[in-house]
């Protein structure tokens, strides 16, 4: 079965044609600057030369065509026809408390899904068009919704419940949902294979951090913790983001400053983090070039994110009452010698022992930073969302025949 896996943003469509014989990618690319004049699409089909096409594409619907068009062009495509694709998987970010697994799509889980834009009124939406335009190019192709919440629905009330009046999450279901689910499933899971144990004995804290960063305590392979909450601003500092910070904060600025609610909102999500402290970039690679040449702003910027990052991990080993295994994935955890060896090194308390040799080695495999005497096995996981989207797309579409 061939399965197209499709990650809508608001201007963005990232897509991977998968053949689920072998798992293997035929295609994959990414159309940028949907709805702006000049929209790039860039398709890269396995074993052939990368294609890249600038046109005016409006709307996620030409945009899904354009798409459709490369995978059975003559020279860059990897299909005969657009009917070898059997199913569609979507990335959705918010599934809410009704979404605990993926989901077929159905007109009840559209309608669940168009409920759920009060709590993510920037992605949803974007999910919403995803679909629609997928339906509308290939009618009666069975699709599959999986949500970046679902993996965090294990959580118990103790975690995700505010301790604020219980009005709020009756009323509106103001709680924790956690993000980038389908990470941390995918890089426990990966984690356990790697060191061949049960998941279910292992205590696990995954450390997903990229642009957007949360980690979780996974526990018997369910998640227990998570860092981010009602929405990905909370939790770790990130390259735009602020994270944890008192609350009171936004009232007294917004005060001080005369803000909206929209300009509080945008100054903690698009003008803090890295980029606020550091005053050059949200980008990790920018803030360790400049901490190596002794810029005190991009050093600040870098022990602050390494300082809350390992608070983090503490209060997940406190959680648990133990920890296992450490987990590093995504962009910065991927690749990040720096912040990994940073972390470690101040987690000897816990056991933790960093093999440096082990740490300045690239690959795209897990494989494990920790020494052979580590108490803790500290591992680096690349992580694959569009995969796990690809299987259970699969499974679910394959349960229904
Ligand atoms: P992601 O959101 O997972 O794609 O991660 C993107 C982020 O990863 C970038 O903004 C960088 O901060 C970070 N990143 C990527 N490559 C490196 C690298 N070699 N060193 C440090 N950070 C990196």
């Amino acid at each position: 079965m061939k399965v197209l896996v499709i990650n809508s943003g608001s201007s963005s469509l990232k897509y991977q044609l998968y053949d689920m014989t072998d798992e293997s990618v035929l295609a994959k690319g990414l159309v940028e600057r949907i709805g702006m004049d000049s929209s790039i699409l860039t398709h890269k089909p396995t074993g052939k030369e990368t294609v890249t096409e600038v046109s005016e594409i409006l709307e996620h619907n030409t945009a899904i065509r354009k798409v459709l068009d490369k995978l059975t062009d003559k020279v860059s495509g990897v299909l005969e026809s657009i009917d070898e694709i059997q199913a569609v998987g979507h990335r959705v970010v918010h599934g809410g408390e009704y979404f605990k697994a993926s989901s077929l799509v159905d007109a009840q889980a559209k309608e669940e899904i168009r409920k759920l834009i009060d709590l993510a009124p920037l992605h949803n939406p974007a999910a919403m068009m995803g679909i629609n335009a997928a339906e509308a190019n290939m009618p009666g192709v069975p699709q599959v919704v999986v949500f970046d919440t679902a993996f965090h629905q294990t959580m118990p009330e103790k975690a995700y419940l505010y301790p604020i009046p219980r009005v709020l999450y009756n009323k509106y279901k103001v709680r924790r949902y956690g993000a980038h689910g389908t990470s941390h499933y995918y890089v426990s899971q990966k984690a356990a294979e790697f060191l061949g144990k049960p998941i279910e004995s292992l205590k696990i804290i995954t450390c997903h951090i990229g642009n957007g960063a949360s980690l979780t305590a996974v526990e018997g392979g369910v998640s227990v913790d998570t860092s981010m909450g009602m929405t990905p601003l909370e939790g770790l500092m990130m390259g735009t983001r602020s994270g944890d910070l008192d609350p009171a904060i936004v009232p007294y600025v917004m005060n001080k400053e005369d803000l909206t609610i929209n300009e509080v909102n945008s100054m903690l999500n698009k003008h803090s983090g890295l980029l606020a402290i550091s005053g050059i970039s949200s980008d990790m690679r920018e803030i360790t070039d400049g901490r190596a040449n002794g810029d005190p702003n991009a050093t600040l910027a870098f022990d602050m994110y390494e300082y809350r990052l390992r608070k983090y991990i503490g209060s997940y080993a406190a959680a648990m009452n133990g920890v296992d295994v450490i987990v590093f994935t995504a962009g910065i955890g991927e690749n990040s010698l720096y912040v990994r060896e940073a972390v470690c090194e101040n987690l000897t308390y816990l056991g933790v022992e960093l093999d440096k040799t082990l740490n300045a080695v690239r690959s795209d495999d897990p494989r494990r930073i920790s020494t052979e005497n580590s108490k803790v096995e500290v591992l680096v996981v690349p992580t694959n969302e569009e995969l796990v989207i690809a299987r259970d797309t699969y499974r679910l579409v394959t349960e229904q025949q």
